[in-house]
Formats: structure tokens, sequence, C-alpha cells
């Protein structure tokens, strides 16, 4: 028998499933849309069970919010997601069901934090966090060498942006607040207020600038409270990569000295990095969270 792992980015529009030990080692991959939890779930068991034999864990990154609390009767569950039909869909219940092996469960960002510590842009390190953009935001953290959890998890894709509304009329489409960093940032905040998605949008296009200036904000709080030494940007926004250096230069503006290390003062190059695993930092720290239990 091989020793293989399962990993299952559960994601708001699609589903990412791998079979292997690693970045070196993928044996299968396969992806589908995301449409109801019965269908999609059911795709994910189908995968995973030809190897059913080999698989020693599997590990589930999903979009959320999530219920991660082992002691709770939803634990596993994608719990108040606005997406239609999947609030309270039980993910971890089901394929461990199905495929009969221990079930690792985390946010898609936690998992992705998880893959580029093991294996992409953070490997050394036990503080960092992983930042999407994309569909939505969210970010996880490792803290301490441990992935940040709380009373929930961190939803760092909700926190209050600046809001100059002469420079910037868009009220924002956040559901819940408005103009918070998702609101204002993700895809479809920059499709909204341009009247056009981003990847139609030219690099010199003025949304670049307004996009750099809020994800700069954020990091400047995430780095006050949170310390990383290293921020990993991803998603699909985070595509276009005239944003890194944009981004850098108004960090470093916007603490205007104050966190004196040289990582941001003199080789933020290297401290706000895109992930090393590429677009496979969920697949594969899913596959990671397996590994860990
Ligand atoms: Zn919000």
């Amino acid at each position: 028998m091989t020793v293989l792992f399962g990993g299952l980015e559960a994601g708001g529009t699609k589903f990412v499933c791998a079979v292997g030990t690693g970045p070196a080692d993928i044996v299968d991959e396969a992806r589908f849309p995301t449409t109801i939890p019965e269908e999609t779930i059911g795709q994910a068991i189908a995968f995973f069970e030809p190897f059913k034999g080999d698989l020693t864990a599997v590990g589930i990154g999903s979009f959320g919010p999530v219920d991660l609390d082992k002691g709770s009767d939803t634990y596993g569950y994608i719990t108040s997601t606005p997406k239609p039909h999947w609030a309270n869909a039980d993910l971890v219940g089901r394929v461990s069901r199905a495929l009969g092996v221990p079930v690792g469960f985390d946010t898609d960002v936690n998992a992705a934090a998880l893959g580029e510590q093991k294996w992409g842009a953070a490997q050394g390190l036990d503080n960092f966090i992983y930042l999407t953009i994309g569909t939505g935001i969210g970010g996880g953290a490792m803290v301490g060498g441990r992935l940040l959890h709380g009373l929930v998890h961190p939803e760092m894709g909700h926190i209050s942006m600046p809001h100059d509304l002469e420079r910037d009329p868009f009220v924002g489409r956040c559901p819940y607040h408005k103009d918070c960093l998702e609101g204002m940032a993700s895809g479809p905040a920059i499709a909204e207020r341009w009247g056009k998605p981003g990847h139609e949008l030219p690099d010199d296009h003025p949304a670049w600038e307004l996009e750099a200036h809020y994800l700069a904000h954020a990091l400047k709080s995430y780095i006050t409270i949170l310390s990383p030494q290293r921020i990993i940007l991803g998603g699909g926004v985070m595509g276009q990569k005239q944003l890194f250096p944009l981004i850098r230069r108004k960090v470093q503006a916007y603490l205007n000295g104050y966190v004196q290390s040289p990582a941001i003062l003199e080789a933020i190059d290297a401290y706000i990095v895109p992930p090393g695993l590429g677009g496979k930092a969920g697949v594969l720290g899913s596959m990671a969270l397996g590994m860990i239990g």
C-alpha cells in the first residue's frame, strides 16, 4: 500500500481536489464548479473513492464562515454563508463517513498558509499571514507556529477602511458592512466600481492605485496587530502583478517609518510576496491539513 493524502479546497466558485504527498508528487487532481452541496461534495467524494485503500487522511480547506469547534454539533459545517444552498452544509461529516479516514479541517486561507509554510513562500517562518484577494477577501494567520483560531476564526476581509467619498464615491458591496475591505477591494467590487472586470482594465488604470491604497491600509493594520514576518498575497486579483510594487510602496508610506524592521524598510520585495505554490496553495495546503490531522 502506498501512503497518500487527499486535499480538498472547497471554494465558493470551485472545488479543487488532489491526491498525493506534496507539490512534486500529485497523483491525480480534479476541479468542479460549486453548485449545490449534494452534487459538489458528492463529486469530491467520487474523486477520492478510487484511492480509498491508500488514503491515510484527507484535509479540507473551506470557504466560510465555518465551524472549527470540535466540541460543537456542527463542527465541520459551513455555517452562515450568504451563498445560496450552502448555509449549514456538513462538509467534514459527509467526507469522513464516505471515505472512512481522518479529516483535517480549517478555513481555505489557513489551509493555504499551512501549505505555504510547508512547501512555499513561508518556509522556516512561524509568524506570517496569507491573504486571498478574489471573489472575496480572507486571511489566514500562523502565529507562534500554529494556525490562528479563536472565538471562530479570523475574518481579515471585513476590517473597516478609511473611505474618502470624494476620491471614491463607490459605496461598497459587502452585504454586512458595505465599505469594509472586502466590500471595497474584492474582484466584484472592482468590477462594480469601474463597470468592467479587473482583467479588462489596463495596467495603468487608476483602479490599481486605489486597490493598492485599500490593501496597503489593511496590511498596515495586520502588520501592527500581528507583526507577521512575511505577508503572502494570493487570489485572482493579485494576478495583476503591477499591484505588488504599488502595495509595497504604500505600506512603507502608511507605516511612515514606525515599524523599525529592515524587512519593511529595506527588503520589502521579499516581505510582501506572491504565493510560492501559485494557484495550488489552497489544495496543497488542504493536503497538508490532512497530514497534521
Ligand atoms: Zn464586510
